[in-house]
């Protein structure tokens, strides 16, 4: 797969903080890859040196296989972006702002102007001075401006903040139908995994700067996400006799009633006799699935884990 974006030990300190390290990522033509991190995780900053709007402190980016330079123009004309929250000429419509910034591109074709704002649905306030849109319209304004000058990689910052539930629904679709319809490649962030979920092929785990990992939607969801639940008041024999007795291997303790078993040798019904038979005393125990917001939860967060499942 041809690379778009390739970033080799990128970082970015300010002051004594580094806010983005060592950062090592690929994202493919036609792909769509979803920067997942809680706020302040430095998904922005990462966007913004890829932009060339913040110089960076270390390493290097390499946009269609060419090395970013601080000078670099050519790259830039051919990405479309919206970076935290879109500013715009207030007193000019819709339209206008759209016309100017594609003339301001070199890219100024009215036809596309049009196509955008009906992707964003924004048709039939166009004519409206932008001073009059909500949240949530300026939203899909400045999509519609990333979008309007038809370029092969997008750049979105949050892009679903301000959108109500079928706001979020139909920019889902936009953002497949860019890849499908004109094979663009999609960068997008959100601190929210729902969604970016159901829209992502790839998904990078970014957490105080890091890039923690990298994974396909498709390898989590074939991932084994099934468990078996103990619930005991004494976690720590269980534990004992899980692994000295019955021979497990891959199991977790949450907190101090709770023990999730991993290795899929064992039957909830073997796991259950050879607890009591060992005098461990088992409330209860269930077979269960991971969910991916937990999936994501225990890579950011670790956890008190005895093996690793992933
Ligand atoms: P995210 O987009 O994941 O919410 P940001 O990239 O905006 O994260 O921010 C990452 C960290 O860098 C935050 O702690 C933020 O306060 C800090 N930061 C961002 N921009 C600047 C700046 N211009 N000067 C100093 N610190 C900054």
């Amino acid at each position: 797969m041809t690379e778009i974006i390739r970033t080799r030990l990128l970082s970015k300190n300010y002051g004594l903080t580094e806010v983005v390290s060592n950062v090592n990522m690929k994202l493919g033509r036609g792909e769509i890859y979803g920067f997942l991190g809680p706020n302040g995780a430095g998904k922005s900053t990462l966007m913004k040196m890829l932009l060339n709007l913040v110089k960076p402190s270390g390493g290097e980016i390499e946009l269609f296989g060419e090395r970013l330079l601080p000078g670099s123009i050519e790259p830039l004309k051919r990405i479309g972006h919206m970076i935290e929250t879109p500013v715009f000429y207030e007193k000019l419509t819709a339209e206008q702002n759209l016309d100017l910034h594609c003339e301001y591109m070199g890219h100024y074709d009215p036809k596309a102007i049009r196509e955008a704002l009906e992707r964003v649905q924004l048709i039939g306030i166009e004519k409206k001075p932008v001073k009059q849109f909500s949240l949530g319209m300026r939203q899909r304004l400045g999509i519609a401006r990333a979008i309007c000058t038809k370029p092969e990689l997008l750049i979105l910052d949050e892009p679903i903040n301000g959108l109500d539930p079928s706001g979020i629904q139909e920019m889902r679709q936009l953002f497949r139908s860019l890849r499908d319809e004109y094979g663009m490649t999609l960068l997008i962030s959100s601190h929210l995994i729902a969604e970016i979920e159901q829209v992502a092929d790839t998904i990078g785990v970014i957490d105080r700067g890091r890039l923690i990992k990298e994974v396909s939607m498709e390898s989590i969801r074939n991932s084994k996400t099934e468990y078996v639940e103990i619930v005991t008041s004494n976690v720590k024999l269980a534990a004992y006799v899980l692994e000295d007795k019955l021979g497990a291997k891959n199991f977790k303790l949450i907190g101090d009633r709770l023990i999730r078993i991993y290795d899929t040798a064992l039957t909830p019904e073997q796991l259950s006799k050879g607890l009591i038979i060992n005098d461990v005393p088992v409330e209860s125990i269930n077979r269960r699935h991971h969910s991916l917001e937990e999936y994501f939860f225990e890579i950011t967060r670790g956890g008190e884990s005895h093996a690793s499942s992933y």
